[in-house]
């Protein structure tokens, strides 16, 4: 299977974290998220573990909660000592909500507004990763009004090319993020910053893109990073105590996808740091990383009950879902691969060619394209999607009035619900 949470119980029924999914999808409904807890704390462990082998006691990994963002999920990270990164007070405010201590905090994005900048100073932010001079100005002068020193970072966009599709491509010189090394913008925004006297520059940033693969990127954006650091040191005898290098790990969604060996991973970009430092001339500094999917997307799993099964002699077959693109938008949005199955029927051949897709209005509502489903796919039948942990919840909207399914989390055979569905009620509950 494609990850070693699924596997097929006895009578040809879907299991995820050693439960029959269908017997989830009777007591709590479809569409349904799944989320392996043992999982999510399994995978934090490792990357834990990895940093401290491979990089020493000051570096960490921080969850980029942008992929899965719900109160349960920050009480998990609290729990398994785990940094966050933040994109907005809604996340600040879930986190806080779930007791997640927000000094651990980094808080990331393009265009923090006045009342985003004041909200994390309130709530005591660790860290601003700024993006641009804009931001600067307002941190440093809501850290003079507050008389605190305000820890930062700085986003650089390094100039390189993570090769994966270009909605997620975020590290070469003309993303929308961070300053470019190329455009000597990134030496300018840092000069600006360490003059500013209630800013604490600690470092820098820089994330290349997501769902990445080998080619050394990570590497190679380390090694660039470690110049413009080491150029720093020259110019200005700036001492870089913080690089963090990013998320960006790819997960297996199919069997075409390559197996990732995390501790292989890390211990390369390790090498790499080092390597870069001794060339470069200057002191290794503490290595942050910021994984979302790969720390959550193998960890989840969503149901659906199947509806309509049409069949068009000499065209194509599809197969109709009670969710699609609202729960889960990522086809759309980067027809992203996924892994499916009919989970009551694993026993059965899957013999038919079908798209998957979805109940909303649109042609574009497809989950996935030609999958290979058992011919006697029908109504009631209950189809499962892996794979489905990160940047399907956080992604899920409203569309067509569809309410947001809930998320049960499963932990050694036992179930729990964490978030409740939607109901009618909280869809109609701003409305005036
Ligand atoms: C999205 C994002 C991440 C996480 O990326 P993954 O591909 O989910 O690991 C990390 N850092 C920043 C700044 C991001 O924007």
């Amino acid at each position: 299977m494609i990850c070693e949470n699924i596997s097929i119980s006895k009578d040809g029924i879907l299991e995820f974290a050693g439960v029959e999914v269908t017997q989830l999808a009777e007591k709590y409904g479809t569409p349904l998220y799944l989320l392996d807890e043992e999982r999510i704390r399994n995978n934090c462990r490792i990357y834990k573990e990895v940093f401290k082998k491979y990089f020493g006691e000051d570096s960490y990994p921080l969850f980029a909660s942008k992929a899965l963002s719900f109160k349960g999920i920050y009480r998990i990270m609290e729990e398994e000592g785990m940094g966050i990164d933040v994109v907005s007070i809604g996340e600040m405010y879930t986190a806080l909500k779930a007791g997640y201590d927000l000094s651990k905090a980094y808080f990331h994005s393009n265009n923090k507004t006045d009342d985003d900048i004041a909200y994390a100073m309130d709530n005591k932010i660790g860290c601003f990763v700024a993006d641009n001079v804009e931001e600067i100005k307002v941190i440093e002068r809501e850290a003079e009004k507050r008389g605190i020193i305000q820890k930062v970072m700085l986003r650089i966009t390094p100039g390189i090319d993570p090769h994966t599709y270009k909605e997620v491509a975020t590290g070469k010189v003309d993303s929308k993020f961070g300053s470019a090394i190329e455009t000597n913008q990134a030496h300018e925004i840092t000069h600006y910053t360490i003059k500013q006297p209630h800013c604490d520059l600690i470092g820098f940033h820089c994330h290349v893109g997501s769902q990445v693969f080998g080619e050394n990127i990570f590497e190679r954006a380390a090694f660039r990073m470690i110049d413009f650091i080491a150029e720093l040191k020259r110019e200005l005898n700036f001492d870089c105590k913080v690089l963090d290098l990013g998320g960006g790990f790819g997960v297996k969604y199919t069997e075409d996808d390559p197996d990732m060996n995390l501790d292989e991973k890390i211990a390369d970009v390790a090498e790499a740091c080092q390597k870069a430092c001794k060339r470069y001339n200057v002191k290794m500094p503490a290595i942050h990383m910021e994984p979302g999917r790969s720390l959550v997307a193998d960890a989840g799993m969503t149901l659906y009950t199947v509806g309509t099964v049409k069949q068009i002699p000499g065209f194509k077959n599809y197969v109709s879902v009670d969710g699609g693109m609202a729960d889960n938008p990522r086809y759309a949005f980067y027809r992203s691969a996924y892994t499916c199955y009919i989970a009551n029927k694993m026993f059965e051949e899957a013999d038919m060619k079908a798209d998957l897709v979805g109940r909303c209005c649109e042609s574009g509502d497809i989950i996935q394209p030609d999958i290979m489903v058992p011919s006697s796919v029908g109504r009631y039948d209950i189809a499962a999607v892996c794979t489905t942990g990160a940047y399907n919840y956080s992604m899920a909207s409203n569309y067509n009035k569809l309410g947001i399914p809930p998320i049960v989390m499963l932990n050694r055979g036992k179930d729990k619900l964490a978030v409740r569905r939607e109901s009618l009620e909280d869809l109609i509950s701003r409305d005036i």
